[in-house]
């Protein structure tokens, strides 16, 4: 199935690349690669290896993350 739009909420701009199983915009899909190095080189290349429906969860915690970007996430840790 074939987005129209950007799979983020509130964004209408044509889809660019995959995320997950669905489409992100060329601004988000950078975005969201910038997201995935942040987080670390190991989630950076495990996510290449990633079954689609692991990456959609990833893609998930992305979006959430989206609208308090400015702000330097205080990422807790594990
Ligand atoms: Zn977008």
């Amino acid at each position: 199935m074939q987005d129209i739009h950007c799979c983020v909420p509130n964004c209408l701009a044509n889809p660019y690349a995959p995320a997950g199983t669905r489409s992100v915009c060329k601004d988000h899909f950078l975005n969201f690669l910038t997201w995935r190095r942040r987080r670390g080189p190991q989630m950076f290349h495990a996510y290449a290896g990633m079954a689609m429906e692991k990456r959609d969860t990833i893609a998930a915690e992305w979006m959430k993350t989206i609208r308090r970007d400015e702000i330097p996430a205080a990422v807790p840790k594990l």
